[in-house]
């Protein structure tokens, strides 16, 4: 077989200090995985490199901290047999060469020592198994039992072994084969992929947020339809997102169609993660549609309604983040707002755009009000162009009269302009409700228009007010 050795890609003195580190121990020692892969594809490189030892890893990842400035901190996951050490803002990953063996109920295999072909046969897809020795005498020759740099050329995704076990054992590496295709652009080989339909209902002992980890990578891909339209080819999104499964399909009645709502979401994602790298923006744009399974009707007069979709959207959202191990905190209430808010503009620009509407619109989205327009720039997915002009035209309109709005009567982040404690001072009240009816009609005297955002007029409007409900100011 020939030989190829790749010294360039062991540049950083790191690699050198590895090797010798290893060579004192006497153990071989390989670099493996992501950053070999990313180096022969000529992507950039991250900055996590995973070394195996023929041995134990952690004594090598010890060995190491010793050599390197400063002793860096060896962090031991004994559990796992692997160590951790940060150097230079790299994140270096030991583990010593194992063979696995899988139980039914558990991605957690039996562990024994093993040689480096058989730590190359537990990974996960071939392009993923490829090492590159540290040994003194070979430095950077590449080992690829498994014809790895084969499968690069041809971006294939393949695994060392035969698919349907390395599915079972561990089906977290079913997402993993999608999110990889869908970041570098790789097929999914046939016998994999139909491994992955077969084996799909696996995915249960995996942990949420394991998933939820490569859900996240597939989002933030450049064109994530692919990765989920893969996930739902197979058969894996109906465990990971069956709100949105319920989307597909299209239904007749008296000749009145709907649009498949499925794939209309997978073109919105597509469309703003043209213009954003936001991932909670993004999860908005997958969910903006998910109230429309439960409130879809057949209307005689009308066709199809999906009258509040908005809102029963908005209030999936909860269960969706929970059961994913999302975030609930302001990330979620982020997303809940967005597809709560999801149709305003839409209606608005559909009509003549009135001030006082965009200024509920901002006074409603807050400082969200960019990325609310953002999404419903990327929802249209109108096949006809002219249409197509015509909204993009709208939203521009709406576009500008915010600015408009914003800049003369500061909306966003409104803060009334009369106090609570003003209010009270002028009438001499105590903590009552008039206190309140005071405040809101002002604020609702603002958005109409019919007062300036600014003090005095505010302060006139809540003496007219006051009168109207039999309150009479104090003389000073
Ligand atoms: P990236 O870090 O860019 O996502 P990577 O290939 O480095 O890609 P990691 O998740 O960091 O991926 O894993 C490092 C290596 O460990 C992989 O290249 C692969 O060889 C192996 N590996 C990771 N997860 C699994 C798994 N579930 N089954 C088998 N091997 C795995
Ligand atoms: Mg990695």
């Amino acid at each position: 077989m020939m030989q190829t050795f790749h010294t360039k890609a062991l540049k950083d003195p790191i690699f050198k200090e590895v090797s010798l580190a290893a060579k004192a121990l006497g153990l071989e020692a390989y670099v493996i995985g992501g950053f070999v892969r990313d180096y022969l594809l000529g992507r950039e490189q991250k900055q996590d490199i995973d070394f195996v030892a023929v041995g134990s890893g952690i004594a090598l990842a010890r060995a190491v901290a010793k050599r390197l400035p400063g002793h860096p901190k060896v962090s031991v996951f004994k559990n796992f047999g692997t160590a951790m050490v940060q150097h230079q803002g790299m994140q270096l990953e030991f583990v010593g060469a194992r063979k696995e063996s899988y139980q039914r109920d558990s991605r957690k295999p039996l562990v024994e020592d093993g040689t480096l072909e058989d730590d190359q046969q537990r990974r996960d897809f071939t392009i993923n198994a490829l090492a590159l020795s540290l040994g003194e005498e070979d430095f950077g020759r590449l080992l690829d039992p498994f014809n790895g740099l084969k499968d690069l050329e041809n971006a294939l995704i393949r695994t060392p072994l035969e698919p349907e076990t390395t599915y079972s054992d561990d089906p977290l590496r079913m997402i993993r084969a999608i999110r990889f295709a869908a970041q570098l652009g790789f097929r999914i080989h046939r016998d994999s992929l139909n491994a992955i339909s077969i084996q799909k209902d696996r995915i249960r002992i995996v942990s949420r947020e394991r998933i939820t980890d490569e859900l996240h990578k597939i989002l933030l891909t450049p064109k994530p339809s692919e990765g989920l339209g893969l996930l739902h080819k197979t058969g894996l999104l109906e465990y990971i997102l069956p709100e949105l499964v319920a989307l597909q399909g299209i239904e007749e009645r008296e000749g009145q169609r709907h649009k498949d709502n499925f794939w209309h979401t997978l073109e919105v994602v597509d469309n703003i993660s043209r213009t954003t790298d936001n991932l909670w923006l993004r999860w908005a744009a997958l969910l903006h549609d998910i109230g429309k399974a439960p409130t879809k009707r057949f209307d005689a007069k009308i066709g199809w309604t999906f009258h509040g979709h908005e809102y029963v959207g908005s209030k999936m959202v909860y269960k969706l983040f929970k059961r994913l191990r999302l975030p609930l905190n302001e990330k979620m209430k982020y997303v809940q707002k967005l597809v709560m808010m999801s149709s305003r503009p839409i209606v608005l620009s559909n009509d003549y755009v009135t001030d006082a509407a965009v200024r509920r619109l901002v006074f409603d989205a807050g400082d969200d009000v960019e990325d609310l327009m953002t999404l419903c720039e990327a929802d249209i997915t109108t096949k006809n162009p002219k249409k197509q002009k015509r909204y993009l035209k709208n939203f521009r309109l709406v576009r500008e009269k915010i600015q408009e709005v914003e800049e003369r009567d500061r909306i966003r982040n409104f803060q009334p302009p009369v106090s609570g404690e003003e209010i009270m001072e002028t009438f001499g009240l105590q903590p009552c409700r008039e206190i309140g009816i005071i405040k809101e009609a002002i604020k609702e005297a603002i958005l109409e228009g019919e007062i300036p955002n600014a003090h005095g007029a505010a302060r006139d409007y809540m003496i007219r007010k006051g009168r109207e409900i039999g309150l009479e100011p104090l003389k000073h």
